[in-house]
């Protein structure tokens, strides 16, 4: 996600530094019918999910994670300095509902927990290692008036993170049950493959994860069915006033969706630019399409497997810097992916990084690398310096779970800032040849998997030859200071 740092900085009188395969079979699978009635704004899903066991334990339950709830009464949806722009015509929520949950046919039992935001469900059998098991919902998604990732605005429908989504299981650590956060993305997933079925009134433009595969109207709904293999989540919006156009890089379609854009051709263009650049520096991105969409969001962007939206609040000089940040993702999140909620400093860090990378690589677009980093530095600085005057002390540490961070801008300069400029210190200390091997070999060797802080570290070791284990510590806990 990209933050609206404008206005951090505005606030904080800081200087402009600124202007994301394994075999199919092994994978789990989704299938997913959904009805959008925009008058009752409800989204009626029937589910489907082939759930492997791909861990050593036999499993009783299978736990999924329920975002839909983020926007209940009661939870902590954003941040206070974002609700104005989160919801356009005052306070509104949302939830999911369960009407049953069924394996072979029959019901089983289900709980939710106290916080809403997981389901655990109960299985008929234990399910050994490299079983599968077929487990059916229905489900009602109740949507808020917001302008987030699952919502309604006044120009557009996002349904972003909006179906039960199984928790990654680690060895060792059972299902990993991220809490919401309304900073940050609090979102962990494995790889998996979708068939998706959406019908809404035929007036709507829909733009989705994965590749339409058919589409047919009768009695005033379109029904579209898209198909999406490898990626790790699966998110689509609509609008009536959706324009879309479109280029290519190779084989890849790259389309722009939008609804108010007088620069609508030079967006489409720095969405081309950004892909070309990205597969230069790190690898190919294994998909056939990308879709860039202009919404109602709160915050700056948000990305999700071959789609990024893009808020049409943002400021004209950040448009650019927002829609390569959101692409980046594609690389650092989408296809390398890691726990968004305990590890925020590894998606977020090296995506910040790569924007600027593509600067350096794009100098037509008038940013420059070196001064990109020289703000950065003393953006950071200046964090430190306010904070330290305001309590007297700062929690520096970059590797804490989305609810450590004291206040909003400890998580924008901690994660976002303080994480591009560890890639560029790292980068300083070796060749180019060496620093940019690191990068491939890490999106070579975790491709479709998930990442951590360690695996990172241990990829970079091996690839640059060298132990950079001290490094990563010192500015991982805070103890690199700038002077
Ligand atoms: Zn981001």
């Amino acid at each position: 996600m990209k933050k609206f740092v404008f206005v951090l900085m505005i606030a904080f009188c800081l200087p402009l530094f600124l202007v994301g395969c394994s075999t199919t079979s092994e994978l789990n699978s989704y299938k997913i019918e959904a009805i959008y009635d925009d008058q009752s704004q409800t989204l009626d899903c029937v589910q489907k999910i082939d759930y492997v066991n791909n861990s050593e334990s036999v499993l009783n339950e299978v736990c999924f994670f329920l975002y839909a709830n983020a926007f209940a009464e009661g939870q902590t949806t954003v941040p206070n300095s974002y609700t104005n722009r989160a919801y356009p015509n005052g306070e509104s929520f949302g939830n999911l509902e369960f009407e049953s949950v069924q394996i072979d046919g029959q019901d089983v039992s289900f709980s939710v927990s106290e916080e809403k935001n997981i389901l655990t469900v109960s299985l008929i059998q234990e399910l050994f290692p490299q079983e599968k098991v077929e487990i059916y919902m229905m489900y009602t998604i109740n949507l808020a008036n917001i302008n987030h990732r699952l919502g309604y605005g006044n120009n557009a429908v996002n349904f972003g993170n909006f179906f039960p989504i199984a928790c990654v299981y680690e060895d060792g650590v059972g299902f990993v049950k991220n809490q919401f956060s309304a900073s940050g993305d609090p979102f962990y997933s494995d790889v998996s493959n979708f068939n998706v079925s959406i019908s809404y009134p035929e007036d709507y433009v829909l733009a989705s994860s994965g590749e339409l595969i058919s589409q047919s109207v009768m009695d005033g709904q379109t029904t579209s069915v898209c198909k999406g293999e490898d990626i790790r989540d699966f998110c689509f919006v609509l609008s009536k006033d959706f324009q879309v156009i479109s280029d290519n890089v190779g084989e890849i379609e790259i389309k722009y969706y939008f609804y108010d854009d007088a620069n609508a051709q030079t967006h489409l263009k720095t969405s081309v630019d950004a892909v070309t650049t990205f597969q230069n520096l790190f690898g190919k991105y294994p998909y056939s399409q990308l879709s860039v969409v202009q919404t109602n969001f709160c915050f700056g962007g948000m990305e999700y497997p071959n789609l990024v939206m893009i808020s049409d609040d943002v400021e004209q000089e950040a448009e650019n810097y927002v829609i390569v940040h959101e692409i980046a993702h594609q690389w650092w999140y989408g296809i390398v992916g890691n726990n968004e909620y305990e590890d925020s400093w590894i998606d977020e860090g090296l995506t910040e990084f790569s924007t600027a990378l593509f600067f350096e690589q794009n100098r037509e677009y008038g940013l420059d690398y070196d001064i990109i980093m020289e703000n950065a530095t003393d953006a950071y600085k200046n964090f430190v310096s306010i904070f330290t005057n305001i309590n007297g002390d700062v929690d520096e540490s970059m590797e804490r779970n989305l609810s450590q961070f004291n206040t909003e801008p400890e998580y924008v300069n901690c994660v976002y800032t303080k994480g591009m400029l560890l890639f560029d210190n790292l980068r300083q200390s070796m060749s180019e040849k060496k620093f940019f091997n690191c990068l491939r070999n890490y999106y070579k060797d975790y491709k479709f998997k998930n990442s951590s802080s360690e695996k990172l570290i241990e990829s970079f070791c091996h690839s640059a030859n060298s132990n950079l284990e001290s490094y990563f510590a010192a500015w991982l806990s805070g103890e690199v200071v700038f002077q």
